[in-house]
């Protein structure tokens, strides 16, 4: 069902009105988690003047260690709505249990599937039959097939509008946090119809690579990048070190302007 061989022309997949496909190069942009109404509304903002049309921002975290901040929950997702209200930014956040994707879904405008949950069937089947766009990123020891197949598992729940996002692999370099594996955008590219987009957030986990790793997205001809924002990030509850902030803002949307789509 994603691939390239039966569809021929690469897809466009809308998300509450905003494109995401290859005639253009979304940004999607703001807090890693949802900690405040203030934090989120200033994180929201900075994203939208730097150009972004969707806005990020976890409600419920799926941390590595139990003991880190786990994310709001149902008030997360409220302070989102509330945002979307201010700004008319649509919402993209994660679903991290099966059980969840309904509650999730009636807030959220895209459901996104994290790393570590690539790989769950029944989560992907869920958010399959959900009825709203998905965001699925890269497993972090995924290949390609592995991670088309978990496209699959949405697709086959009648849910095309799926948006496939790379956001670093494990490797053996541990200077980043993850390796950015930028050729899987113009392979995956050429095995589906499903847009690509990139996390350079994510994948190097430090504010000094981001906007190289946005300028290597945008160049290799991603559909899109998803990129953390927070307006005190020494104080954020997840991530800090990766967030972007106000002076980095003009630069990230002089890079998003010079690199037109690859069609
Ligand atoms: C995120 O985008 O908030 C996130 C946790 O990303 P990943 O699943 O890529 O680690």
């Amino acid at each position: 069902l994603v691939s390239r061989e039966n569809h021929p022309d690469r897809s466009t997949v809308t998300v509450r009105g905003v494109p995401i496909g290859p005639d253009t190069v979304t940004l999607i942009a703001g807090p890693c988690a949802v900690e405040t109404t203030q934090q989120t509304l200033e994180a929201a903002l900075m994203a939208k003047a730097a150009g972004a049309t969707l806005l990020r921002g976890g409600a419920f975290k799926p941390r590595t260690s139990p003991y880190a901040f786990q994310g709001l929950g149902e008030a997360g997702l409220r302070i989102l709505a509330d945002v979307r209200e201010q700004t008319g930014l649509p919402i993209v956040t994660e679903v991290v249990d099966a059980h969840d994707v309904a509650l999730v879904a009636s807030y959220a405008d895209m459901l996104q599937v994290g790393t570590r949950n690539a790989q769950n069937f029944a989560l992907l089947q869920a958010v399959g039959a959900a009825g709203k766009p998905v965001m699925l990123k890269r497993g972090m020891t995924a290949t390609i097939e592995e991670w088309l197949m978990a496209a699959e598992y949405v697709a086959q729940r009648g849910n095309l509008d799926i948006v496939l996002c790379e956001r670093g692999i494990r490797t053996y370099e541990p200077a980043t946090r993850n390796t950015l594996d930028i050729s899987a955008v113009p392979v995956v590219q050429r095995l589906s119809h499903l847009p690509v987009i990139v996390d350079p957030s994510h994948s190097g986990g430090r504010r000094d690579l981001v906007l190289p790793l946005t300028r290597a997205a945008v160049a290799v001809g991603a559909d899109g990048v998803i990129i953390d924002v927070h307006p005190h990030p020494e104080q954020a509850l997840c991530d800090g070190p990766q967030a972007l902030v106000d002076g980095d803002l003009d630069r990230l949307a002089a890079i998003m302007r010079d690199f037109p789509p690859l069609v």
